[in-house]
């Protein structure tokens, strides 16, 4: 099972991969860690990089698709997280063949009411959800006894922001793996239990075929 998990932030990615690493045995890859990983190995390519992140640019596909690439070699039983994220990319890996694309829909109004929730305790540390992982009193965090907090990054306009470039984005990804007949779209609004349900069974459907 070569997988590809598609979903905008809020969207219950990260859940749906750490179970299906766990449930399937599949090795989970996300972009982004791969990324952080090979700086932090200050390879030559890790120092590349670096320079970029250093300049505040975006780390050029090259990289990435390499990186990946390395990464998958000789496996075939993965998870793709936040790769690819663009159709160049997506047609640098074409020769791998993907298996199926999973994609998580997610409507703006629950993403903004899943961020606009949260809260973490002035030390940052602790984090809560006023619907969904509500502090024994209201405000104050549970551990240390400091204020609850709204992080800037989950202010409904910030979101909002984030919403539509990930669509933008995310958009042609979509119609180009729909027209390879291998994305399967997942209602990713539920409850986290629902949704894993229906994403595994999708990879089993898939896996039988
Ligand atoms: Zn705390």
């Amino acid at each position: 099972m070569k997988l590809i998990l598609l979903g905008p932030p809020g969207s219950g990615k990260g859940t749906v991969s750490e179970k299906l690493e766990k449930d399937l045995n599949l090795l989970h890859i996300s972009a982004g860690e791969l990324l952080r990983e090979e700086v932090q190995k200050k390879t030559t390519i890790g120092k590349d990089i670096k320079e970029y992140i250093d300049r505040g640019e975006l780390v050029p596909n090259k990289f990435v698709v390499e990186m990946v690439k390395l990464e998958v070699k000789n496996k075939d039983n993965y998870i793709l997280d936040g790769f690819p994220r663009s159709i160049e990319q997506a047609k640098e890996i074409e020769d791998l063949g993907i298996t199926l694309v999973i994609y998580l829909e997610v409507p703006e109004k629950i993403v903004i009411e899943r961020f606009a929730g949260r809260r973490v305790c002035k030390e940052g540390t602790h984090g809560y959800h006023i619907k969904y992982l509500p502090p024994k009193k209201e405000g104050i965090c549970d551990q240390d006894g400091s204020p609850l907090v709204q992080r800037k990054d989950d202010k409904p306009e910030v979101i909002k922001e984030r919403f539509r470039i990930y669509h933008q984005e995310t958009q042609p990804l979509i119609d180009y793996y729909t027209k390879k007949s291998i994305l399967k779209k997942v209602d990713g609004a539920l409850a986290p239990e629902i949704v894993y349900t229906a994403v595994k069974k999708v990879v089993k459907k898939s896996l039988s075929r």
